[in-house]
């Protein structure tokens, strides 16, 4: 081993002291590196990555799924490598909060740890039960450097507030997420042209509402509807170009319901809602909601991932000429049009102190961001669940295209596209949708301009940013006093429970009141520093 390893492995133990103390396990200076270099002399990988079966523990849960060692493309990842994770998570148990507190408690880290919030792995690196990975990737990791040196927002995600990178982020290639779509057989059989604009948007819900574009005699159509209006209640503000989060303009942060935009948006929601345009059970109707009113051929529009399209293909034989169209985001009332869905990299994982190998688990890491590990975690195995055209595409078979879930279910059942640092490419997406999916995809593709890439991150429409430590309990105090209140009423406005204007005033003092102004100070220092760490190399 390189002097300037031992360096980092001693320094790296001795940030681990405090919480190894307490642990239940042994670990000595020289339980060390392999001798095996990350890359071969020719650049390649050198695989496998140790000439014994190296078995580290593991804490991952995503999606209700606990982390299996026996998912067709961890075994071959085991073939190929040598390394294999043991889940420290029963598959009995799916409550992820739940498990980690446990883990936490116990003070047993797993060797290496995932989890579904940013912040809450970084509290923990600062804490001492995660390692920082800078050195270790600036020595064995060169896929994730170089990964890093070409994507700021990838390594902006990885960078914790003290400078330490704690996970290995979970990447997007893809800028586009959420679309728009619309009964291209409704607007054929009235007579529309595609919306776009807001207010032809609300001509053509109007038209839907009245019309019977269903054809069956009553006013039963819901023309704009959403299934995850119960987490993204704010969704359909973004046609005002607002919201109830913070967004940034011109590098400023502001807190949207302070804004003129949030009047104009909340006032035309509850008039769209009163006049029965959208969904009267919008914030109840829950995940199924999409099923259930394309299926019995009463939703109109909604917002709202690739899959949308499926439904053309599912429901043909039982609605003739059922087609969901893409459409481009509507233009607000300023004639601005933006799709405020974005990829944005996620959490993926980390190596905990206790670990006694974390050398061989950042190789591990790295090759995960190799071609090879890259297609096993976007594609699956080759010859199982994809292969490759004449042309040099890669395909899916139809085990991937025509099982009983989900393409992307499909994947996830075998553990590709799983919640670990990875470069998720979302191609799986473009070559497992049906030719209304493709076209809508190249309509977004080929408008860049439409996504703002200076927004901080989101994840399901909400600030997803970190903050310096002295910040962040204080943020979060004002902001579970702020966020249930907002939610509260917005609904309530829209319900048509309380009503807007008369309430207007006394909500902006409230928000006030309740710590707003710091609220927004706070965010703009994590934006700030957020933009600066992307810049800085
Ligand atoms: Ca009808």
């Amino acid at each position: 081993m390189k002097k300037k390893a031992i360096i980092v492995l001693l320094v790296l133990l001795s940030l681990a002291m405090p919480l190894m103390a307490g642990g239940s396990k042994e670990s000595s200076s020289n339980a060390a590196a392999p001798a095996t270099p990350t890359l071969n002399e020719d650049g390649t990988f050198h695989l496998p990555i140790t000439d014994q079966k190296t078995t580290f523990s593991i804490f991952l849960n995503f999606n209700n799924m606990p982390f299996d060692p026996n998912w067709d493309v961890w075994q071959k990842l085991e073939e190929l490598t040598n390394i294999r994770f043991e889940s420290v998570i029963s598959q009995s148990n799916s409550n992820e909060d739940e498990a980690f507190n446990l883990m936490l408690s116990s003070g047993n880290l797993a060797d290496v740890i995932g989890y579904v919030n940013a912040s809450d792995l970084e509290k923990l690196g600062r804490d001492g039960g995660l390692l920082p990975l800078n050195d270790l990737i600036d020595e064995y990791a060169p896929h994730i450097k170089a990964m890093m040196e070409k994507d700021p927002a990838f390594k902006q995600y990885a960078t914790s507030t003290d400078g330490n990178i704690y996970f290995i982020p979970k990447n997007q290639t893809l800028n586009f997420a959420e679309f728009w779509f619309i009964r291209g057989d409704w607007l054929d059989k009235l007579g529309l042209e595609v919306p776009t604009t807001v207010d032809e948007l609300y001509d053509v819900l109007t038209a839907f509402r009245n019309n019977d574009p269903n054809g069956n005699g009553l006013k039963d159509e819901i023309p704009l509807f959403d299934r995850a209006g119960w987490k993204m209640p704010d969704e359909y503000l973004y046609l005002w170009d607002t919201s109830i989060e913070f967004y940034v303009r011109d590098g400023k942060v502001v807190y949207e319901p302070l804004e003129e935009n949030f009047k104009t948006g909340v006032r035309n929601l509850v008039k769209w809602y009163q006049e029965g345009l959208i969904d009267p059970e919008i914030f109840t109707r829950g995940p199924k909601g999409r099923d259930t009113l394309l299926a019995s051929n009463v939703g109109g529009m909604t917002h709202d991932w690739i899959s949308a399209v499926d439904y053309n293909t599912k429901l043909t034989s039982s609605i003739p000429g059922f087609r969901m169209i893409g459409i481009a985001p509507p233009a607000d009332q300023n004639g601005v049009v933006k799709e405020r869905t974005m990829r944005y990299p996620g959490v993926g994982w980390g190596i905990s102190t206790q670990c006694e190998d974390p050398v061989t688990v950042i190789k591990f890491m790295d090759f995960l961001f190799t071609e090879e590990g890259s297609d096993l975690m976007n594609w699956g195995i080759e010859g199982e669940s994809y292969y490759v055209d004449e042309n040099g595409n890669k395909q899916f078979y139809d085990t991937v295209l025509k099982s009983d879930q989900t393409p992307v279910g499909y994947l996830r059942s075998i553990g590709a596209l799983y919640r670990v640092g990875m470069n998720q490419t979302g191609e799986y997406e473009l070559v497992s949708t049906n030719d209304d999916g493709k076209a809508v995809i190249e309509l977004y593709e080929s408008h860049p301009e439409w996504y703002d890439e200076t927004q901080p991150p989101y994840a399901d429409g909400e600030l997803d940013m970190k903050y310096f430590p002295e910040d962040e309990t204080r943020y979060e105090r004002i902001m579970g006093q702020i966020k249930p209140y907002v939610e509260e009423k917005l609904q309530g406005w829209i319900l048509g429970t309380s009503d807007f204007d008369a309430d207007y005033d006394a909500f902006i003092k409230e928000l006030h009141t309740r710590g707003i102004d710091e609220a927004i100070e706070i965010n703009q220092r994590a934006y700030d520093y957020y933009v600066e760490s992307g810049l800085s190399n």
